[in-house]
């Protein structure tokens, strides 16, 4: 990074002039910018230091690092990164083309040649990635634009926001990537390595095909059951008209078993990938009309879909916050998007309720290791369980998760009138907490009062961790 060349004495920009802006990020602003001195437009991508923490100004240090050690023609190239007193400035190639799967919607003619033509470039893009053991950790649609909007445009692949380099074979680096794209062994949280890009790209050729994915939930919890039992098939008709090898090779990227699952490499050598004459050239159609709603539903629940991981999370929710305020504006507004704004505080205290309710979902499912990524390991309560004493620490809550009623999943729990009040850093959240279940003499329902703090801290899987909290006894409903 470029600390003693300022980024004005090599480029031509005027910051202030709102026609320079080519898109927006919470933190940053990206500029189309020229090159002084080879005339070369770039776009900049303007980060203020005053509004990220320390350690999101490591993970850009990181992000800096990764790119500038990254040079192919099927990755959005950095062309230098700068930072003065108050900003950093990094300078990528100016990619006009927008997504791949916008473009591909476009098309009159589409068929497997073209999905793997298109898989062809994404693995020889990762092929060199993998050769600098940097793990990309967020392949998924959105990350796959195209250079410009030429017909034969490459795809590059861009956002290196949540990549590592993993130096020793695999390593556990944090519950992070974009639900639907997850692998199993980042769902279970165990060391994983390479191949969690390899189970990425077996879900984007799925797509490519067929125009959905092959995992689709809206609760996490349910989506993240169904990628872990490697849940998904081949539903006719559409899958009828795919060629064995393409089904063939989305089982071998979709194998549960990392170990067992094809390298790059190896999927740069498979003949439906390299030999461009085995895919079918059948035109799908029905794949660019899935394609087409599969791309509106992803755009309108850029919430659902969020980017896990702290700075990203945050990130995206205040994206949603601005979506939602453009959508109310708009006369095309998304029903979805304003049905949400109603109903769901914004900024911080919409973050806080929806990790609230990931919290509830853990217990309701008995889910121990996704409880302990949110609760701080001193949490205390006030709590009926508790007999009235103030438990600390999660040893009291494991208790009752190792226990568990064996009806428990019979029970549904929802939550009425959440409040949410921010102190800074803290958040106390409170509702009423109903709980429906079937008892000896038929259906029952219990409310309790609910307080829970939370409060900020990175190294939590969503940022926020709990730290206390309050439950009345039950309200009962009479027999
Ligand atoms: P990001 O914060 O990386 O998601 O970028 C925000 C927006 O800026 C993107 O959605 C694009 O519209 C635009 N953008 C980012 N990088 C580039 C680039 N290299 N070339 C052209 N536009 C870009």
């Amino acid at each position: 990074m470029e600390t003693e060349t300022s980024f004005f004495d090599l480029y031509d920009v005027d910051l202030k002039d709102k026609r320079s802006v080519i898109g927006k990020g919470a933190f940053s602003t990206v500029h189309r910018c020229v090159n002084k001195r080879t005339g070369e437009v770039c776009a900049v991508k303007v980060i203020a230091l005053k509004s990220l923490r320390s350690s999101e100004i490591n993970k850009i240090k990181r992000e800096i690092g990764i790119c500038s050690s990254l040079q192919h023609e099927h990755i959005v190239s950095m062309r230098r990164a700068f930072r003065d007193e108050s900003h950093f400035y990094l300078v990528f190639e100016y990619v006009s083309g927008g997504e791949l799967f916008d473009e591909i919607v476009t098309r009159k003619f589409y068929n497997e040649k073209d999905a793997s033509a298109c898989m062809h470039q994404i693995l020889s893009a990762l092929q060199h990635c993998h050769s600098k053991n940097i793990i990309h950790r967020d392949l998924k649609p959105e990350n796959l634009l195209l250079a410009s909007k030429d017909p034969n445009a490459p795809v590059k692949i861009t956002d290196f926001g949540l990549a590592v380099i993993m130096e020793q074979g695999p390593t556990y680096f944090g519950f992070a990537g974009t639900p639907g794209y997850l692998s199993p062994e980042v769902i279970r949280r165990v060391p994983y390595d390479t191949a969690v890009d390899v189970w990425a790209c077996g879900v984007i050729l799925y797509i490519l095909l067929v125009g959905y994915p092959p995992f689709w939930e809206e609760d996490h919890q349910k989506l993240y059951a169904q990628i872990k039992n490697c849940q998904y098939d081949f539903p006719s008709p559409e899958w009828d008209s795919v060629t064995t090898a393409a089904k063939e090779l989305i089982k071998a990227m979709l194998e549960p078993n990392p170990k067992r699952r094809p390298t790059v490499q190896e999927l740069l050598q498979h003949p439906w990938i390299a030999r461009r004459d085995v895919p079918g050239s059948v035109h799908r159609q029905a794949t660019l009309e899935e394609l087409k709603k599969f791309n509106a539903r992803r755009k309108l629940k850029g919430g659902v879909n969020a980017v896990i991981g702290v700075s990203k999370m945050m990130r995206t929710m205040q994206e949603a916050t601005r979506a939602l305020t453009l959508s109310a504006k708009s006369k095309q507004a998304a029903t979805v998007a304003e049905k949400q704004d109603t109903l769901v505080p914004a900024g911080p205290a919409k973050a806080v309720l929806e990790v609230n309710d990931e919290l509830l979902k853990a217990v309701a499912s008995g889910d121990w290791d996704a409880y302990t990524t949110m609760v701080d390991p001193n949490v205390t309560c006030f709590e009926p369980e508790a007999a009235g004493v103030l438990a600390k620490g999660l040893a009291f809550h494991k208790f009752f998760f190792d226990n568990r009623s064996p009806n428990a999943d019979k029970m549904k729990t929802t939550l009425h009138d959440p409040a949410v009040q921010m102190f800074g850093d803290t958040a106390i959240v409170t509702a009423l907490r109903v709980v429906q279940f079937v008892a000896d003499d038929g259906p029952k329902t219990t409310r309790y009062e609910e307080t829970r703090v939370w409060v900020k801290d990175a190294a939590f899987k969503f940022g926020w961790k709990l730290v206390h909290f309050h439950r009345s006894g039950a309200h009962a409903t009479p027999n």
